[in-house]
């Protein structure tokens, strides 16, 4: 053990955090690492710390930033996959995780909610009262990454991002004094936290407002790799006139199991009212080949069931282009030859692909601006975009960072060259699906970028989060 890990654990200790504090040898230790969604992020720090309470992340955050040269990462629900995003080697992990409650205050119709929650117990409490929020998509990701990274969800063609969804932010800062953030106190704060990730502080509470929770008619419909070009130009027209048709969504996705050598698209369909066979997902509905599994059921019960599978070693990469059927078809042209590479360089054939494509139409950012803004600067794209995110999954580290890494990597470049091409590439990478070597914040707008910085400086004068919290992505890096 070193001497700075040492004088951490001593230090968090005397601070009578020793019994929420757990060491490489015990089960909570073991339990928590083994929680990462990827086998990529579960690096051993030198202890992890579960707070339980706002004051218990502001002791912690004290004893941590007066322990000299020790270095801490910050963990909600621990779904970011790239190794150092949310964990930590040489430092201290602060684990969110025992914070999860959600509650719901029916006067004034928001619902609080702790970083360390999953979105499936969120939604499952919220419909209790009848309400919903606009959250994650899948069961198990956390509260606190997907909202300081923005959060696209199922509503995002009615009411913008995740993060813009939230009025209140209570939030720990570097010298350990807990804030709270909205529109009237800490507004510079407020703002910064949507889409700013860990640069500012710790978020203990997120306040959000509601909506009426309805049911849903939701599901998934696969369809043989010859339904493509159908459904790329059922995708280009779904997204062209989603603003007119903004109860439904929809998710592309493009998928190949290697093992079995199937290639396939899903396309995960959702009609926010319940209404079925919705006129806007008729295209889908009726393309040739799908078969699929529609039905009528609320957001919890889908997420309590949805959960994508975790345990490998995962690489993700996005990218932003031009809605335009010729760069989706090259998409789906190139995560085939990536398909091929990996079967080459992976002799045993065991590797997982995924490519999917969402709608980035002009008014999802219309509807954060009415809203009060983020700092994705996407107000300032004048055509209608596609949202790319891809994901190669392997058994091994070493396959990982030596096939896997390098084949997405060139993969998302030769998409992205091709867009070029046809003056259709965006530079805009949404934070949230980023690759730990993509640097999303470059990309939000000399005017974000500012008021980040700004922020930073303000409110973590010295520079905590820039430098003892090096996971994640750094606004100092920009
Ligand atoms: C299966 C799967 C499905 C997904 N679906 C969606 C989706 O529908 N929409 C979408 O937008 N994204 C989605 N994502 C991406 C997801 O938003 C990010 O991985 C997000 O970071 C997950 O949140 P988390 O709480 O698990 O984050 P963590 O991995 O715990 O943390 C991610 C980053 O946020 C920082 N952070 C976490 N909590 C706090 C806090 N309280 N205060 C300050 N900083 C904090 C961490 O330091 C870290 O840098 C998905 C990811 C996976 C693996």
């Amino acid at each position: 053990m070193s001497d700075i890990s040492q004088s951490a654990i001593a230090n968090l200790e005397k601070a009578g955090l020793g019994d929420i504090l757990y060491k490489p040898e015990q089960k909570p230790y073991e339990e928590r690492i083994a929680s990462y969604w990827s086998l990529t992020a579960q690096l051993k720090p030198w202890a992890i710390i579960q707070p339980r309470t706002t004051k218990e992340v502001s002791k912690t955050l004290e004893t941590l930033v007066n322990t000299t040269d020790c270095n801490f990462a910050i963990r909600s629900g621990g779904h970011m996959a790239w190794a150092g995003s949310n964990n930590i080697e040489a430092g201290i992990t602060i684990d969110l995780g025992l914070m999860t409650t959600t509650t719901y205050n029916p006067e004034t119709k928001i619902a609080s909610i702790q970083p360390g929650s999953r979105w499936a117990d969120v939604y499952t409490e919220l419909e209790k009262h009848g309400v919903m929020v606009a959250g994650g998509r899948e069961g198990l990701v956390g509260v606190g990454g997907l909202l300081t990274g923005g959060g696209k969800t199922f509503y995002t063609c009615r009411y913008g991002f995740a993060c813009d969804q939230v009025i209140n932010y209570e939030v720990v800062l570097a010298d350990g004094s807990v804030v709270e953030a909205n529109r009237e106190t800490n507004p510079d704060l407020f703002l910064v936290l949507k889409g700013g990730s860990n640069n500012f502080g710790i978020v203990t509470r997120f306040d959000m407002t509601t909506f009426n929770a309805r049911n849903i008619w939701d599901g998934n419909i696969t369809f043989p790799k010859s339904a493509t070009d159908t459904l790329v130009e059922a995708f280009v027209d779904f997204t062209k006139n989603l603003a007119l048709n903004p109860d439904d969504h929809i998710l592309a996705m493009w998928t190949i199991l290697s093992q079995t050598k199937d290639h396939f698209i899903t396309m995960v369909l959702t009609n926010l009212d319940g209404v079925e066979n919705s006129k806007s997902l008729q295209k889908f509905l009726t393309a040739p080949g799908g078969q699929g599994n529609m039905t009528t059921t609320t957001v919890a019960k889908k997420l309590v069931d949805f959960l994508v599978p975790s345990g490998k070693h995962d690489t993700w990469f996005t990218l932003t282009f031009k809605l335009d059927a010729r760069i989706i078809k090259k998409a789906a042209e190139v995560f085939e030859s990536l398909a091929s590479e990996l079967k080459r360089q992976i002799p045993d054939g065991n590797f997982y692909i995924s490519m999917v494509l969402q709608p980035l139409p002009t008014s999802f950012s219309r509807h954060s601006v009415a809203r009060g803004g983020n700092m994705f600067g996407i107000e300032r794209l004048q055509d209608d975009c596609v949202l790319l995110v891809a994901a190669v999954e392997v058994e091994t580290p070493e396959i990982s960072s030596q096939v896997g890494f390098p084949a997405l990597k060139a993969a998302i470049a030769e998409i992205k060259s091709y867009a070029r091409s046809l003056n259709s590439d965006i530079e805009f990478l949404y934070l949230n699906y980023c690759d730990g070597s993509q640097n999303p914040f470059s990309t939000y707008g000399k005017e974000n970028i500012k008021k980040m910085k700004e922020a930073a400086a303000k409110y973590d004068p010295t520079g905590v989060f820039q430098t003892r919290v090096p996971g994640g992505f750094k606004i100092s890096k920009v």
